[in-house]
């Protein structure tokens, strides 16, 4: 056994991986903002929250002209990616491919357990601040002699899904800047919800899916093969699904300046624009049991939605999943009623 690491956040073994991918993964993107930059629109720097008393994902303060980042959301991420991950790829998909066609893969119940682990300790931190335990997976090189050979594999593959998770949020609120939305957003937003009109938020909303659409065609640049793109929607899936579990309550995925959280979600998940079936079925099979998770998680609620039958006749993950944002759906209009 290694020796104790210090005690800052096993996350900050990322922290230059995260600043390098927002720079680099689209030069006139990067232009822009280093011009905004020249012209005092932006400052050169992220602001990095550490011990933030609420979990919130990146955001961009317009006054003070930067984007905040938390320490705290960033761990919350990578855990949140490893866990479902593992226990997507480890514990069903090899269960499929050995009932559906008889393969022979070993499914590591140790790795799921330590996973599960984990995905425990992502969601406490919803509530109360505490250390990664860095005997469990975690992204610092130095506490790789606690994990097995397949927990290191895992590790180095979510890296890449979280830095591109993480570039789409960051991206979105850089787009923010770049394109002017600030100035508006901040007199519309320092009104009072009885002065806001319809107009203040349509204009809000269009802002937020320029910001979404930049960030995404960033991401995607222009990839052409399939298997490629269904792993960035993968990225796309964890940054647009996790939201769902960070909102205090299922009434908060009603938004007032975004889409909906649910309606978010299906559309950034078309624009990943899958038209392979394999690609497909894993991708919105994933979405799913994520969403199982989540309706197991809020189970009295949707177990009081007497209204939802379940349509037994669906044909593919991807009919399932939008079942799944269907029943959503309900539970939002239901919540709305009382
Ligand atoms: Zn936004």
């Amino acid at each position: 056994m290694q020796e104790e690491l210090p005690r800052p956040s096993p996350i900050r073994a990322l922290e230059h991986n995260i600043t390098f991918h927002f720079e680099q993964k689209n030069k006139s993107f990067c232009n822009r903002v280093l011009e905004e930059i020249k012209n005092g629109n932006i400052e050169p720097h992220f602001n990095y929250e550490i011990g933030s008393k609420i979990i919130q994902s990146p955001f961009v303060i317009c006054k003070e002209k930067t984007i905040q980042i938390q320490e705290r959301f960033l761990e919350f991420m990578w855990a949140f990616i490893y866990s479902h991950w593992v226990k997507f790829e480890e514990g069903q998909m090899k269960y499929e491919l050995n009932i559906k066609y008889g393969e022979k893969n070993e499914i590591d119940m140790t790795v799921i357990k330590r996973a599960s682990l984990l995905r425990y300790w992502a969601f406490s931190l919803l509530n109360e601040l505490t250390d990664w335990d860095i005997q469990l997976p975690n992204p610092n090189p130095k506490a790789y002699a606690y994990m097995s050979e397949k927990e290191k594999i895992y590790a180095e593959k979510v890296n890449t899904i979280f830095l591109d998770a993480i570039g789409i949020l960051l991206w979105h609120e850089a787009s923010h800047i770049i394109n002017c939305h600030c100035e508006e957003m901040i007199k519309i937003k320092e009104k009072t919800n009885d002065k806001t009109t319809e107009q203040d938020k349509n204009f809000i909303l269009v802002c937020e899916k320029e910001a979404d659409n930049q960030a995404l065609e960033i991401l995607m640049n222009e990839e052409t093969d399939q298997p490629q793109r269904m792993l960035k929607g993968v990225s796309i899936l964890m940054a647009f699904i996790s939201p769902l579990f960070l909102v205090k309550g299922p009434e908060k995925i009603n938004q007032v300046y975004h889409p909906d959280l649910d309606v978010r979600l299906g559309n950034v998940l078309e624009f990943v624009g899958i038209t392979d079936q394999v690609c497909e079925y894993y991708l919105y099979r994933f979405g799913c049991i994520i969403l199982d998770e989540y309706f197991v998680m809020n189970s009295t609620l949707f177990q009081n939605l007497k209204i939802y039958k379940p349509n037994t006749l669906v044909e593919t993950a991807k009919d399932l999943f939008y079942e799944y944002l269907d029943r959503i759906e309900l539970l939002k209009r239901s919540l709305k009623n009382t």
